[in-house]
């Protein structure tokens, strides 16, 4: 990596700081007699790359004191079987929040999967009700990628008010969710995708740029405007320089950006490392939510 005119938003420690604050306040929720927080995490298939992402969000638990409920089934495991297991874990009053890894075997509908789970436990933040909160802006489980983003933005810009932001994608598991956070938080959104027209063009307007895209270094330095702050969510695995091996590397050319931008996320050790501290954040958030039934009739997110 060269060195960089601007300043590197350091995930890795951001993320720290959360899961430090979150480890207190489970303490503090089982000082008062309260169990510990719940997740069932839910993998079927062998996809190498799930099977690392489960890996760490699971420890990511254990560090926290959140206990963690691995179901791990073969790919041959039917819809019929796995939506009878999340209705079983929707059932349990000792799950707080349920996780299904994507991607899913082909043969099992996704959507039908997240829809089957608990609003209250969808600590993915995918399912439609929670979808439909957001856009509304009212409070739910918002997707852990789009809020770990969010959150980078708060600590590195403070106030975002009026801001011209840039979201390139607009999946329902990154851009459109963070498209509906930064309108919240009283940005200026535009959301562009395969089908925008003259991309350098508008991302050369934005004051803020995220990057959700999944295409290596696509994003340049002479696209940016100068002072801009770049998210970059893009997670590529390409060939090394040298020809040996592979590296990750983002959706924006990190060398040439940095050199424009006045601060600017790195992969990896940026935007991921928020993603799972999120998780956490929305597993006790869901724990919260249990207690809370428990004593009132009331649901506490509004329906
Ligand atoms: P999707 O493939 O679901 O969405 C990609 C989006 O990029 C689509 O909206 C697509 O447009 C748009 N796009 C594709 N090509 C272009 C182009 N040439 N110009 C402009 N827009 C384009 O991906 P995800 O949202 O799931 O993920 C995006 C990236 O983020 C991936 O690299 C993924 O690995 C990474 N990721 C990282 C996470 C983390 O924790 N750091 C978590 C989740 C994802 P259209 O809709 O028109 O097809």
């Amino acid at each position: 990596m060269m060195t960089t005119g601007g300043q590197i938003i350091d995930g890795k420690a951001h993320a720290a700081t959360l899961r430090a604050g979150i480890a207190q306040q489970v303490i503090a929720r089982m000082a008062a007699g309260a169990r510990a927080p719940a997740l069932a995490v839910v993998l079927v298939g062998d996809d190498p790359a799930s099977q690392v992402y489960v890996r760490n969000k699971i420890g990511a638990c254990e560090q926290a004191g959140i206990t963690s409920i691995e179901h791990r089934h073969d790919t041959s495991l039917s819809q019929a079987d796995l939506l009878a297991l999340v209705a079983r874990l929707n059932a349990d009053p000792a799950v707080d929040g349920i996780l299904v890894q994507l991607p899913l075997p082909a043969h099992i509908d996704t959507a039908c999967v997240i829809a089957a789970i608990h609003p209250d436990k969808d600590v993915d933040g995918f399912h439609p009700v929670n979808a439909g909160r957001l856009a509304t802006g009212l409070d739910g489980f918002v997707p852990c990628t789009p809020l770990g983003c969010l959150r980078l933005l708060e600590s590195t810009l403070g106030d975002i008010t009026g801001a011209e932001a840039l979201v390139i994608g607009r999946s329902n598991i990154v851009g459109r969710p963070l498209a509906s956070l930064l309108i919240s938080a009283s940005a200026t959104v535009t959301v562009a995708h395969s089908r925008s027209r003259d991309l350098p063009d508008l991302t050369r307007r934005a004051d803020i740029v995220i990057a959700a895209v999944g295409r290596a270094e696509m994003v340049r330095g002479h696209w940016l405007k100068p002072g801009a702050t770049v998210i970059d969510v893009g997670i590529n695995r390409v060939p090394r320089d040298s020809g040996v091996g592979t590296k990750l590397v983002g959706d924006v050319a990190f060398d040439e950006a940095a050199q424009v931008a006045a601060h600017i996320t790195p992969v990896p050790g940026g935007v991921g490392p928020m993603t799972i501290a999120c998780l956490l954040e929305n597993t006790l958030k869901a724990a919260s939510l249990a207690a809370a039934q428990d004593h009132s009739p009331q649901r506490p997110f509004p329906r």
